[in-house]
């Protein structure tokens, strides 16, 4: 693995890593790069050339929008021919949407885009952002036999690297804090940076990037509990401009048996609105052949998400339905894997 001559671009978004607290309110609050770059001087020695974009609106990730997705990977494309590899840096809070939002948009990657981002921020003596920025370049680098070795969007995380597409924030005070839903990490890190090649995605096609951009933020995620009601699933399956419902079922994707549940998931898809069964379980996937509260659902038209995460359904969704007219192809995608994001 050779890291010179490896150049990465850095695109700063926002999130607690550059954060600095607000000695009125003693809250936190998203301050500028330069504050950032001040405290990680180890950037100039690390054998890549580091590069930075920087967005014009530094946000807490708590803001963010799929205009901003567009925003990425548009940066990403016209900065494609120039660099090894991207980092982005992003608050914790939604990077599992926005990496996998990114791997759904940015298609035939074959060069790594590594989302990092810290529990505390850059300034604190106790930073994890150090580590997670460093260690992220070196990945964003990494070149073997002239090609990248990571080729598809990641999260690089307190030693592992996930793909972002399985990725769900876990913990919102350890240090580790995602979680690689149904997929071993890609990399586990210490003193050295063990590469699990075997789980990698490759353009091996060597096919040219292309970018979605399109978009549709009609969605919803609907989740079922003991005692839902009908008049709340009536109200949210029936709001004006519905396009995509990601239904959070119990375990391997089973529904209460009620005749009017049932009734109106039918109605929904018989009015094209695409619902996909996920599983309100971290790991494991959806099998509605399982139970007979499973099976009722498949009855119904609602399309299995297997095991993908409630994250990667919904924002894909988002891009399917803004870039894929045809609805049948959009269920019969929902239910197959396009990114890696379903096993
Ligand atoms: N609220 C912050 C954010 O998501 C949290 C973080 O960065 O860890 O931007």
């Amino acid at each position: 693995m050779n890291l010179s001559e490896t150049s990465v671009l850095l695109i700063y978004t926002g999130g607690t890593i550059g954060m600095i607290h607000n000695e009125e309110t003693g809250t936190l609050e998203s301050f500028n790069f330069k504050h950032l770059m001040k405290h990680i001087p180890e950037l100039d020695k690390c054998g890549v050339n580091v590069e930075s974009y920087v967005f014009d609106k530094i946000i807490d990730s708590s803001d963010m929008h799929p205009d901003v997705w567009v925003k990425l990977v548009k940066v990403i494309q016209e900065n494609y021919d120039r660099y090894t590899g991207f980092v982005i840096l992003h608050g914790t809070d939604t990077m599992a949407y926005t990496a996998s939002a990114l791997s759904f948009m940015l298609n035939n990657l074959s060069k790594p885009v590594i989302l990092t981002g810290s529990q505390l921020p850059i300034g604190d003596l106790r930073t994890d952002g150090k580590e997670n920025l460093m260690t992220s370049i070196e990945i964003a680098g990494a070149v073997e036999n002239g090609e990248p070795v990571v080729q598809e969007v990641c999260i690089y995380f307190e030693n592992h690297l996930m793909r972002g597409n399985r990725t769900t924030k876990q913990n919102a005070e350890n240090f580790n804090a995602f979680h690689s839903c149904n997929y071993p990490n890609l990399a586990d890190v210490g003193i050295h940076i063990k590469y699990e090649q075997v789980y990698f995605r490759k353009n091996t096609e060597k096919k040219p990037l292309e970018i979605y951009t399109g978009y549709d933020p009609n969605v919803v995620v609907l989740t079922l509990f003991p005692g839902i009601q009908k008049s709340i699933v009536e109200a949210v399956l029936n709001v004006p401009g519905l396009r995509g419902v990601v239904l959070k079922t119990f375990g391997t994707g089973n529904a209460p048996r009620n005749e009017w549940l049932l009734n109106l998931l039918k109605n929904a898809t018989d009015r094209g609105i695409v619902i996909v069964n996920v599983t309100q379980c971290l790991e494991g996937a959806v099998d509605m052949t399982r139970y007979e509260t499973g099976m009722q659902l498949l009855e119904t038209g609602v399309v299995s998400g297997h095991d993908i995460t409630t994250e990667s359904a919904l924002v894909k969704l988002m891009v399917l339905l803004g870039n894929e007219p045809d609805i049948k192809k959009v269920r019969e995608k929902m239910s197959v894997s396009i990114a890696g994001e379903i096993s």
